[in-house]
């Protein structure tokens, strides 16, 4: 018994002291073993073969005073192996409680499977401390993982049970940029987690992503909060220490080949066969002073080594993408790991606007057009309505924008509106066509008048909206019933109000008209609309605003300003989508290509019943699904 003990304290000592001395750097260069199936080189790991990687690691060793380690680092050099490697140290060395947080439970199903299993199968020492999964009662699951003196919990930020049970010592979030902002109405998924480890005195806590978005990425607010560590590298020409900029990286024409790095202090050029010799001596510098507990750490694909990505190919892959916004921030963020400045609100002005528009003639369907489809804005004393014709593609032409003036609480109004929109529009080559969807605003001061009017024109394809400028939302909903009886019992052919995702839209369209070569998703202007129609369009803008202390963008508009252009495009853009619903959306184009043809059979719309028949139309159900 007595034997039993002592044996007991040994070990205890023995882990302190390991835990004292040991760290991940040298841990990994001890233990870790890269799988063939994980890694491009495989075996033995050897810290020398990515330098920079040392001292992030090494900021996550017991012995190390830092309780925050930040790193917003370029795709593909060695985090997430950096982080594979501090979580065998806990494992192997400080065992203690540890949490795991990927984007999404999905995710982290997915890391569980394929990386944790061949980094514990592969490295001995970690095989010896965690049972297979396959066992039963082995304490080692697709989520939880038990080792001696410790467990490793796995979760996603998607979930707020997941970030809230046990308090853990140790903290890894890994790509924090693609957490969402608010977990299950909680808050902060990365405040929650952390707040699981205040009860530690000897904390610590990992974030590590690629970044994203200007003034929306979390590692960037994280990296500026921290004492902002630079990997500083020697000129092979002059030894002048500097960190690596893409604005040094210079090349001939169309040769990205010629890559070579500019010394800033000495201006000689210099290729990238040096790049062994600058890392080994490299070195990390703070340039900013931090708050004493947070080590954040800055790297760009720049630094890759050599075998890996090359400056030639940073420069192709530029080139290639420069001209293509969504290409170019992809290239800036997991390349360069800087965010993205997203401008497209700013750059949109009523000048710009008016300066691009086209010689069409209003009230005609254009050429390649083959829907229509219509948005109207209720007020308390006109309707503003916009038709717009789109194509394949979802390129857009506004057709006709009018107000029409009147009380909506009398029929007057609501009869013009049928006439601009119940009669056929002509189509430049095709059939004349009306519009398919009308879309009219229900959440103003008239809801009963706009039910009455959707619920009657059912058949000609109006329908009853509600805006919902919450993020994410679909651009448009399903239906929900709203006309009940007495009894509180929903009535049969009673009104139908869909959410329409005005903030979705938006980003989508205000996105759409920075384009400025006509085609799929382009938006075009005839010239005969006038300043007030395009200062209405940019009413609008888009504008940080903090929700739970993160930031988060949201659309708003000038004050006193009208926007009913915006709503009005908003709305008739919900109608295309309300045709998704309907049609196949492999084949809506060309059945609504066939439709519009010249020649073609007498369509769908002709069949309609005439309006003046007034009650709900017999079958209206049946003809709306056989569209
Ligand atoms: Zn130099």
């Amino acid at each position: 018994m007595q034997s039993a003990v002592d044996e007991l304290i040994q070990q205890c000592i023995e882990a302190l002291r390991f835990e004292a001395e040991l760290t991940v750097s040298e841990w990994a260069d001890t233990h870790r073993i890269l799988s063939g199936k994980a890694s491009a080189e495989p075996g033995p790991w050897r810290t020398d073969r990515t330098p920079y990687l040392r001292e992030p690691m090494d900021c996550l060793s017991t012995t190390s005073s830092v309780q925050r380690v930040v790193m917003q680092f370029a795709a593909q050099t060695g985090k997430t192996e950096s982080g594979a490697n501090w979580l065998g140290y806990i494992i192997h060395h400080a065992p203690g409680p540890l949490l795991m947080v990927q984007p999404t439970v999905d995710m982290a199903k997915r890391l569980s499977k394929q990386r944790l299993e061949s980094l514990i199968t592969e490295t001995p020492c970690l095989a010896e401390r965690i049972a297979p999964a396959r066992s039963r009662d082995s304490g080692n699951t697709m989520f939880s993982k038990e080792f001696p003196g410790g467990i490793m919990i796995l979760t996603g930020a998607n979930s707020a049970t997941g970030l809230r049970s046990t308090p853990c010592r140790y903290i890894f979030l890994d790509e924090v940029d693609a957490f969402p902002h608010d977990v299950d109405g909680e808050g902060d998924p990365v405040t929650l987690a952390e707040r699981r480890s205040t009860t530690f005195s000897r904390r610590k806590i990992l974030l590590t992503s690629t970044p994203t978005v200007k003034d929306f990425s979390r590692i960037e607010s994280e990296f500026l909060l921290s004492d902002q560590r630079r990997f500083f590298v020697p000129c092979p020409c002059c030894g002048h220490m500097q960190w690596l900029r893409w604005a040094q990286m210079k090349w001939e024409d169309g040769e990205p080949e010629s890559a070579r790095y500019e010394c800033e202090s000495c201006g000689e050029l210099f290729d990238e066969s040096h790049k062994t010799q600058m890392l080994t001596a490299g070195e990390w510098r703070g340039t900013a002073p931090g708050d004493g507990k947070t080590a954040g750490f800055h790297l760009s694909a720049l630094y890759s080594p050599l075998g890996w990505k090359s400056w030639a190919e940073i420069v192709d892959d530029f080139l290639k993408s420069k001209g293509d916004a969504p290409r170019l921030k992809t290239w800036v963020n997991t390349v360069l790991a800087e965010t993205w400045e997203d401008d497209y609100a700013a750059k949109i002005s009523a000048e710009t606007l008016l300066e691009r528009t086209e010689i069409y003639e209003p009230r005609v369907i254009p050429e390649k057009a083959v829907v229509l489809t219509a948005g109207v804005d209720v007020q308390d004393n006109r309707l503003a309505v916009s038709v717009w014709a789109w194509g394949r593609e979802e390129e857009g032409w506004l057709v006709d924008h009018q107000e029409i003036h009147g009380d909506p609480a009398g029929p007057e109004l609501w009869k013009q509106l049928d006439q601009l929109l119940l009669e056929p529009f002509p189509h430049a080559v095709g059939r004349p066509l009306r519009p398919d969807v009308i879309c009219i605003d229900s959440g103003g001061h008239f809801t009963a008048e706009v039910y009455q009017y959707a619920r009657e024109r059912r058949v000609y394809g109006v329908v009853a909206i509600k805006g919902a400028s919450q993020r994410g939302k679909p651009p448009i909903g399903k239906g929900n019933k709203v006309d009940i009886n007495w009894k509180g019992k929903q009535l049969k052919k009673g009104a139908e109000v869909f959410s329409v995702g005005t903030d979705t839209i938006k980003t989508t369209l205000f996105g759409r008209m920075r384009h400025n070569d006509p085609g799929p998703g382009y938006l075009h202007f005839h010239n005969q609309l006038d300043v007030t129609y395009f200062e209405q369009l940019t009413a609008e803008k888009q504008v940080m605003r903090f929700h739970r202390g993160f930031p988060i963008r949201e659309w708003v508009k000038k004050p006193n300003a009208r926007n009913e252009s915006t709503d009005t495009m908003v709305y008739a853009y919900a109608g295309l989508h309300r045709l998704y619903q309907r049609y196949d959306r492999r084949t809506i184009w060309d059945q609504l290509e066939k439709r519009a043809e010249p020649d073609g059979k007498v369509g769908e719309q002709q069949a309609k019943p005439p309006l003046r028949s007034r009650k709900p139309a017999q079958g209206g159900g049946n003809f709306i699904k056989s569209w």
